[in-house]
């Protein structure tokens, strides 16, 4: 059976079409600028080169179609006809408190995204679209939509609840929801399996590391808690994100700057992190360097994101009342060799002890903690795409 998986964002659409016999990717691309000048598809058929074409994407609909006539073109296909398509999993932001779990898409499932507009407005828009389009494009072939807050869902009323009057969450759902929730719902279920845990009660801290950054508390694979809120904003310091700040400070930039609440959060969303930090760069390889030629910025920047990433494991720690395994996931989480030794050094009283040798390791599934460890301590790559093909499949 084949899948096709979108993941649809504000001006692009990433995709894969995955064959479920074998979870082998016959092909995956990616649309950029949709909506603006410049459109263009990237197309990677699984044996064959890269294809690209450039043209008008006005919208979603436009992209869809560019996808499933670079999945049919004779040259640079993988399938015969869209036919061979048997279902299409979507990437879907917010599903606000409804769904806890993914859904075929139906009428109702669509409402649910629409009334969640407020609560993710650049993506969930986007995700609709990018349904409405494929049920234009494949008439029958069922839509899944598996929802990136689905696993926050797990946490309990404490640990979602902002302490604020409660009218705000009855009024208007602000609470804390989580993010990345299709990743830590994988990686925490991998780390389950490969540490040999126990499937119900393992304890799992997942360290989903790029340039947006989240950490979850899972126990037996549900969520105990997540660091991202409302927004992705909260928690881990992240490439551009501040993570968690005083709102006070939102206060006394707005007052000392005379800018607007909306401009200050934009300045917190996509100018503050790594990159703010440092004043060099959001990716964290160039930021490393610079630490590395002496930048007192960027080693501030560095340290300063370990430390945010230690303390919430002690945290999580605590939450749980303990840990079977901590997995590290995502760009710097599969790759970075010092950023992981130095969150662990800061573990030594959890008997955590890492083998230098298997910390050498770069986006493969291993095990980095020695077996002395109190730990397990693994890198374990993330595959959303994957994840939610596999969704997929279980509800068609
Ligand atoms: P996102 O999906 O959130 O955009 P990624 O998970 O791709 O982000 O992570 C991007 C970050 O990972 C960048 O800051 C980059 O520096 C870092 N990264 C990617 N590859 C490596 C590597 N080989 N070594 C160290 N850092 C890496």
């Amino acid at each position: 059976m084949k899948i096709l998986v979108l993941n649809c964002g504000s001006s692009s659409l990433k995709y894969q079409l995955i064959d479920m016999d074998n979870e082998a990717v016959l092909a995956k691309g990616l649309c950029e600028r949709i909506g603006i000048e410049g459109s263009k598809l990237t197309h990677k058929p699984e044996g064959k080169d890269k294809y690209e074409v450039e043209s008008p994407m006005p919208d979603h609909k436009v992209a869809v179609q560019m996808v499933m006539d670079a999945l049919v073109d004779p040259v640079h296909g993988v399938i015969a006809d869209t036919k061979e398509i048997s279902a299409v999993g979507h990437r879907v932001l917010h599903a606000g408190q409804v769904y806890s779990d993914s859904i075929v898409v139906n009428e109702d499932v669509k409402r649910v995204i629409r009334e969640c507009f407020d609560l993710g407005p650049l993506h969930n828009p986007a995700n609709l679209i990018g349904i409405e389009a494929c049920e234009a494009a494949m008439p029958g072939v069922p839509n899944v939509a598996v929802f990136d807050t689905a696993f926050g869902q797990g946490m309990e009323e404490k640990a979602y609840m902002y302490a604020i009057p409660r009218e705000y969450y009855e009024k208007y759902g602000i609470r804390r929801y989580g993010f990345h929730g299709t990743s830590h719902s994988f990686v925490s279920k991998e780390a389950l399996k490969f540490g040999e845990l126990d499937p119900k009660a393992g304890k799992v801290i997942v360290c989903h590391l790029g340039n947006g950054a989240s950490i979850s508390a899972s126990i037996g694979g549900k969520c105990v808690d997540t660091s991202m809120g409302l927004t992705p904003l909260e928690g881990l310091i992240m490439g551009t994100r501040s993570g968690d700040v005083d709102p006070a400070v939102i206060q006394s930039i707005c007052n000392k700057e005379g800018k607007t609440v909306n401009e200050v959060l934009d300045i917190l969303n996509k100018k503050s992190g790594i990159l703010g930090m440092s004043g060099i760069s959001s990716d964290f390889r160039d930021v490393q360097k610079a630490q590395g030629e002496g930048d007192h910025n960027a080693h501030v920047a560095i340290e300063a994101f370990i430390y945010r990433v230690a303390k919430y494991i002690g945290a999580y720690v605590a939450a749980m009342n303990g840990v079977d395994a901590i997995a590290f996931t995502a760009g710097v989480g599969e790759n970075d060799k010092p950023i992981r030794g130095a969150v662990c050094s800061y573990l030594g009283y959890l008997g955590v002890e890492i083998d230098d040798e298997k910390n050498k390791v770069r986006g493969e599934r291993t095990m980095i903690s020695t077996p002395a460890s109190k730990v397990k301590v693994m890198v374990i790559p993330t595959n959303e795409e994957l994840a939610i093909a596999r969704e997929t499949l279980a509800l068609v």
